[in-house]
C-alpha cells in the first residue's frame, strides 16, 4: 500500500497496529452513529412474473454508504447490527422509509394493483413480542395496507419459536410472508408445512446449481423446489436470475416470480420513476420470453 500510495509522499507511522478487532468497534460504532443520523436509504429491486414481466414486487435492500470509505454492503453492515442489537433500529428505519417512498405508487396505474413491498426481516427483530403492533402502526402511519407489505425471512427464523410467535401475530396484522434464500441453509421443511406462507424465494445457489447440473436435468432441482411451493399454496420466486438462460431455467421449472440482474439491479428511489415507466413498457407489449428491457 505504501509503494501504490506513491512516490513522494510522506509516511506517518500511527502509534499501534489497527488490529481487526480496532476495525470491527470502528465499524459498529460508524453505523451506530449512521443509523443515529438517519444515513441508511434504501434500494428498491422488482420481482417480476415469469409469464407477463410484470412488476409483482418491490424488494427494499437496505444501503450504507458512509462519505469518505465508500458504500459498505449489507453482507457485512446487517450482521454487525444483528450482532449489537442495532438492527431493531435499522429494520424499521428501512419500513418506514420504503413505506414513506413507495406509498404515492401503491395505486399508479401503470402497475398492478396488487404488487407489493418485500422487506427483510432478521430473527432478531422478531424476538421483541412488540414487533407487530409496531410494524402494524408504521405502516399504517404512511398508509400504507399491511397486506400490501410481504416481509421477507430466512429459514433460520422458522426453527426459533419466539420469533415464529411474531410471525403469526404479524400475519394477524393481514402483512403477508415469505421464505428468502430457500434451500441455502438447514432447510426445515416439516416447519414449513407448519408455517403460513404466502412466497417462497428459491435461493441463487439452487438456480447456479441447476445451470451446471449439464443437459437433461437442468431443471430437477429446480422444479422439485417449486412444487414444494406449491405444494405449500405459496407463490414460488426465483433469485438471482442473471441471463436469459436462467430465466428460461426458471420458466421451465414453474417459478411464478422472478428476481435478478437481467431485469434491474436494485435502484436508488431517485431511480424508481424511470424503472416502473420501463417495467411497465417491457409489460405491455405482448409477451414472449424472455422477458427483459
Ligand atoms: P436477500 O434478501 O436475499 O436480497 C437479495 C440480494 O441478492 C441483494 O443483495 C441483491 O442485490 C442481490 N441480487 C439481486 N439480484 C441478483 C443477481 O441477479 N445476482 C446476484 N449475484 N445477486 C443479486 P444485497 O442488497 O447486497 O443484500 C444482501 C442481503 O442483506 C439480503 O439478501 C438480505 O438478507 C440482507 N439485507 C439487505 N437489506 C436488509 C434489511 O433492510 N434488513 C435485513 N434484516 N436484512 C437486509
Ligand atoms: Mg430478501
Ligand atoms: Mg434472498
Ligand atoms: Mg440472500
Amino acid at each position: 500500500a505504501a509503494k501504490a500510495a506513491g512516490r513522494g509522499r510522506v509516511h506517518r507511522f500511527v502509534p499501534s497496529m489497527r488490529t481487526q478487532a480496532d476495525d470491527r468497534l470502528q465499524l459498529e460504532a460508524d453505523l451506530r452513529e449512521a443509523i443515529g443520523t438517519d444515513q441508511i436509504r434504501v434500494a428498491y429491486q422488482p420481482i417480476v412474473s415469469t409469464t407477463s414481466g410484470r412488476l409483482a414486487s418491490l424488494e427494499a435492500l437496505a444501503r450504507w454508504d458512509p462519505p469518505v470509505r465508500g458504500p459498505i454492503s449489507p453482507a457485512e453492515f446487517i450482521p454487525i447490527a444483528e450482532e449489537t442489537g442495532l438492527i431493531d433500529d435499522l429494520g424499521r428505519q428501512v419500513l418506514r422509509m420504503a413505506c414513506r417512498e413507495l406509498a404515492g405508487h401503491l395505486n399508479d396505474p401503470r402497475l398492478d394493483d396488487r404488487w407489493a413491498l418485500s422487506v427483510n426481516v432478521s430473527a432478531a427483530q422478531l424476538r421483541r413480542p412488540e414487533v407487530a403492533a409496531q410494524f402494524a402502526e408504521d405502516v399504517r402511519a404512511a398508509e400504507v395496507p399491511t397486506g400490501r407489505v410481504i416481509l421477507e425471512v430466512t429459514e433460520s427464523v422458522l426453527l426459533d419459536a419466539d420469533a415464529v410467535h411474531s410471525l403469526v401475530a404479524l400475519r394477524a396484522e393481514g402483512f403477508r410472508l415469505a421464505a428468502d434464500d430457500f434451500g441455502k441453509g438447514e432447510s426445515s421443511i416439516g416447519q414449513l408445512m407448519r408455517f403460513p406462507l404466502d412466497v417462497l424465494k428459491i435461493d441463487m445457489s439452487l438456480l447456479r446449481m441447476s445451470r451446471e447440473a449439464g443437459e437433461g436435468s437442468e431443471t430437477t432441482v429446480m422444479e422439485s423446489v417449486t412444487m414444494l411451493g406449491h405444494a405449500l399454496g405459496a407463490v414460488v420466486v426465483a433469485e438471482g436470475v442473471e441471463t436469459e438462460a436462467d430465466l428460461v431455467l426458471a420458466q421451465n421449472a414453474g417459478c411464478d416470480h422472478a428476481q435478478g440482474w437481467l431485469f434491474d439491479r436494485p435502484v436508488p428511489v431517485l431511480a424508481l420513476d424511470r424503472m416502473l415507466r420501463e417495467r411497465a413498457l417491457v409489460a405491455d407489449r405482448e409477451m414472449t420470453s424472455p422477458i427483459v428491457s
